[in-house]
């Protein structure tokens, strides 16, 4: 492939694929014919959205990409629901229903991720602690299917009988795979007498490519507030999430430790895109950053007082300037190691995106400071602690840290799945994270996965190495 376009072998994650060619379809006509020339060429096909994936899903191993970024136009808003192409992204459909009164509640931080990525990642985010993951915000899909045909899945209306179903040509039996009770996005997403669109949302792309979608929307809040609680030790702050949540009612509860309070702080002082991210004072320990729609509720006054300080933003613009705080998160992790590649090519961080019973979070979070400390290992640990799902961001300096990590990582992986939480609670597996959904659902229901994978799409054209091994 022509290197013009090295830009496309590579997602968030910083792996990097190779390809024959790319397409940039503008229609789901123009996808049934790539697929047609793929099929007749036996190619892999990798579809890509906006590329903002942790997880390396839209990365290809060869063969054809096919990209939805022409594959943009939203339509007019209908009701309470707007249809898009898939390559929309997030940032362009806020702007189209901007001053209509209504909003999507779907958020996950980086507003260029597409619509169809976030459909095939059921994404998630700061809001879904009260609105869930996209899936809920989903009416309708139009998907291509391998074999070319085109089936429209909507709500309500195409649903399985118990664990059998029917979707144009293809009909079976969905196979009963277990879920864990907390905020999951790992593997499947099988009930009986379910909404046949549900299979597709969160199936990255493994069983059918999605041309377009058919969004539910909400009225907007007419008042929204943003907090931001800084406090002397992590153990204040955790006892203030569980108050939050116990006595108040909250749409988001994001959290930041003590390290990742240092990095922005480090960031701030030392590179001129953070220069605008508030001083914190050097006795902030840990932050919760928290929001709620309509009026903030009285009770909170007693529940913040253990707080060093708090902050407050009212309106989307006041808010704004918080999440860009949050957002400067992520921002500054990559900009780190994309620092540290330039001398070791091979290191990526390693970030995990498991979500635990409420009952575990103390101890998990004990674990991942215990593990990181006595491994001498650099890290940040943030994110959605409303849903008791935590990113540790494991920073190396070296391979051997690396490596290090990548084994405190897979034993966390362990005693997460016995604890009964997830090992991807919203970035999904991908091409990076196989083995950890191996140790999850074991060998035996993966391979039933499969055993539907391969009804959908018998040669394994679509987005082969995402959720199960490549087999060459
Ligand atoms: C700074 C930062 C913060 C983030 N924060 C969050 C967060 O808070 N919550 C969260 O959930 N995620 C988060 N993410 C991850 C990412 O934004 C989401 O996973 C997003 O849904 C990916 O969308 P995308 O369009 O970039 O998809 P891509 O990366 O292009 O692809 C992701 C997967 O979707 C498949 N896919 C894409 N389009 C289609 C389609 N039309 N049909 C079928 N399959 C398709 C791809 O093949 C791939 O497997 C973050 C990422 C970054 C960089």
């Amino acid at each position: 492939m022509n290197a013009e376009y090295a830009d496309f072998l590579r997602d968030e994650s910083r792996r990097e694929g190779w390809a024959e060619a790319i397409v940039f379809p503008t229609s789901t006509q123009e996808v049934c014919e790539a697929l047609a020339v793929a099929r007749e060429n036996r190619w892999a096909v990798t579809v890509q959205g906006g590329r903002t994936g942790i997880t390396g899903g839209c990365v290809p191993s060869g063969g054809l990409i096919l990209n939805c970024s022409r594959m943009n136009t939203i339509g007019p808003i209908d009701g309470e629901r707007i249809t898009v192409q898939p390559g929309a992204v997030l940032s362009d459909v806020r702007a189209a229903l901007q001053g209509s009164g209504l909003f999507f509640p779907s958020d996950p931080t980086e507003t260029s991720a597409s619509i169809g990525g976030m459909v095939a990642n059921n994404a998630s985010g700061a809001r879904s602690f009260k609105y869930g993951s996209a899936r809920n915000w989903i009416d309708a899909l139009e998907v291509v299917l391998t074999s070319g045909e085109v089936v429209r899945v909507e709500r309500g209306v195409h649903i399985a009988d118990g664990f059998s179903f029917q979707l144009g040509s293809f009909s079976g039996e969905l196979p009963p795979i277990p879920h864990p009770a907390v905020k999951n996005a790992a593997g499947y997403f099988i009930q009986p007498n379910m909404d046949l669109l549900d299979l597709f949302i969160g199936a990255e792309g493994t069983l059918g490519m999605v041309t377009s979608i058919t969004l539910r929307l909400l009225p907007e809040p007419s008042e929204l507030t943003g907090l931001t609680a800084f406090f002397a030790s992590e153990s204040d702050a955790l006892q203030f999430v569980r108050s939050l949540r116990a006595k108040t009612n909250p749409i988001a509860i994001e959290f930041f430790d003590c390290h990742t309070l240092e990095l922005l702080l480090r960031m701030k002082n030392e590179v001129a895109a953070f220069a605008e991210l508030p001083l914190l004072a050097p006795e902030y320990h840990t932050a919760v950053y928290f929001e709620y729609e309509g009026a903030v509720p009285n009770s909170l006054e007693t529940l913040i007082e253990p707080a060093l300080e708090c902050w407050m933003a009212e309106g989307s613009q006041e808010i704004g300037a918080l999440k860009h705080f949050r957002h400067a998160v992520p921002e500054s992790i990559n900009l780190l190691i994309a620092e540290r590649k330039k001398v070791i090519p091979e290191l990526t961080k390693l970030g995990t995106d498991m979500s635990v019973p409420d009952e575990q979070l103390e101890n998990v979070m004990r674990m991942y400071h215990a593990g990181l400390a006595d491994a001498g290992l650099e890290y940040v640990i943030f994110g959605h602690i409303g849903n008791n799902h935590l990113h540790v961001n494991i920073l190396p300096r070296s391979m051997e840290e690396y490596e290090l990590g990548k084994a405190l990582y897979f034993n966390w992986a362990r005693q997460v799945v016995d604890w009964g939480g997830s090992v991807s609670a919203e970035h999904g597996i991908g091409k990076l994270k196989t083995e950890f959904l191996e140790l999850m659902l074991g060998r035996e229901n993966l391979r039933k996965m499969e055993d539907l994978k391969h009804l959908f799409d018998p040669s394994n054209l679509l987005n082969p190495g995402n959720l199960f091994e490549r087999k060459i």
